[in-house]
């Protein structure tokens, strides 16, 4: 059993982790401040293939896997996460509901423009009242002359409200079931579709370089061709879509957990206090080895999760383990580099001031550390 990266693995791990020094982080700081898309950065991931790593290449995709998409987040959250969550939202939750459930047709309108980067699909689950407990959607859609009338509210959404956003595929009930319980069925409606508009703006506390919006729809109409996968399989395409996501989150995570170390190491080699440089100091030493020992067992749990995941073997355990621990090394190895760059930390002219505000949602965003914990308990048989 090995977990050292193929060849192939190890070239895309370069080739981005070179990008991400040389294209990203001289640029990404100034865009945080304003609270701007990256339209350009986004372009020369583009460019890179990064939207198309794990699609087979007669869609446009680079005819890799899951996992070297996994990689490509790691290194860019190392430098900045605003660029990576935007990478993972496209791929993961834009891309793949279309690559896994789509029909042939929309496989081919959509997919070779979201590969190419050109254009960012987005995905609404999440709602005002229904987040965690993403069954209790409240979104309609009902079928009426041929065509899906949607109606409701999705909250947070990533990458909804570009000016490259093509696409976003939302939950929505679409009847009840025999049993009493709503249907729920995914609908991808395309933007600039009359009725779809984007609410409030939200105010966040990090990720200041992505796109987030709320999305209303009234009475939104799109053709019934445009229903995803299944009539009332949406749930359940979505939690399995989530189940990928959460490695993707994981690596992302790790990808800042890691970030904290390489600043830490760098700057206690230049920081002196007290007449040395304060890498001297062993509260200093111990802090970073901590941290690196955070990141190096959180990235050999989401290297098992994509492991068993590309193998086609069950992974919703590994998965919530490795989205758990990697989320929480990132909060607690951003609050230790902040720590070891003293008052500097609380400044944004460093990146671990970023690292901090980035870190706290990744213990929320695609199912929060207490729903991985639900998750790991009943895959353990305990009652749900
Ligand atoms: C920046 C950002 C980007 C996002 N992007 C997207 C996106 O692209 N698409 C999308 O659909 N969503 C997106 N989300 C939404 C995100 O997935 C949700 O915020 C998240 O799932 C939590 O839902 P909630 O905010 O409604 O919290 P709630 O579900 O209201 O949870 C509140 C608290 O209660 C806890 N809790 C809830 N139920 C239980 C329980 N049964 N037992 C124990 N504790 C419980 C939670 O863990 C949490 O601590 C994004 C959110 C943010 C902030």
């Amino acid at each position: 059993m090995s977990h050292r990266l193929t060849p192939e693995h190890e070239d895309l791990r370069r080739t981005v982790e070179d990008f991400a020094r040389t294209e990203v982080a001289p640029v990404i700081g100034d865009y945080y401040e304003r609270g701007a898309f990256p339209y350009e950065v986004i372009a020369a991931m583009g460019r890179m293939g990064l939207f198309g790593l794990p699609f087979p290449e007669e869609h446009g995709g680079m005819g890799g896997d899951y996992f070297a998409l996994c990689l490509a987040l790691e290194e860019l959250a190392r430098v900045d996460s605003s660029v990576a969550i935007t990478l993972e939202a496209g791929v993961s939750l834009g891309a793949m509901p279309i690559h896994r459930f789509g029909s042939a047709e929309q496989k081919k309108t959509w997919l070779p423009r979201l590969c190419s980067g050109e254009a960012l699909g987005a995905f609404g689950l999440t709602e005002p009242g229904a987040g965690s407990d993403a069954g209790g959607t409240r979104t309609t859609a009902e079928l009426v002359d041929g065509g899906w009338v949607v109606n409701g509210v999705k909250s947070f959404i990533t990458n909804s409200g570009t000016d490259i956003t093509a696409l976003v595929t939302v939950t929505a009930v679409t009847g009840t079931r025999p049993d009493g319980r709503p249907e729920i069925s995914a609908i991808l409606v395309p933007s600039g579709t009359p009725g779809f508009a984007l609410g409030q703006k939200y105010s966040k506390v990090g990720w200041n370089a992505s796109d987030t919006n709320e999305l209303v729809f009234t009475d939104c109409r799109v053709p019934e061709a445009n229903l995803v996968g299944e009539r009332g399989r949406g749930y359940a395409q979505f939690l399995r879509i989530l189940d990928e996501g959460r490695v993707a989150i994981a690596a992302l995570s790790v990808g800042l957990a890691q970030g904290c170390v390489d600043e830490s190491v760098r700057y206690a080699g230049e920081r002196s206090a007290f007449g040395r440089n304060i890498g001297h100091y062993q509260a200093i030493q111990f802090k970073i080895a901590d941290m690196e020992a955070r990141a190096h067992t959180a990235r050999l749990a989401y290297y098992d999760a994509a492991s068993r995941m590309l193998a086609g073997e069950p992974f919703k355990k590994q998965a919530a383990i490795a989205k758990l621990v990697a989320s929480n090394a990132a909060m607690d190895n951003a609050r230790d580099a902040t720590q070891v760059f003293g008052g500097y930390g609380f400044m944004n002219e460093y990146p671990v001031g970023r690292f901090y505000r980035d870190a706290k949602i990744l213990e929320i965003g695609e199912g929060t550390s207490e729903v991985q914990r639900m998750l790991i308990a009943r895959e353990l048989g305990l009652p749900a």
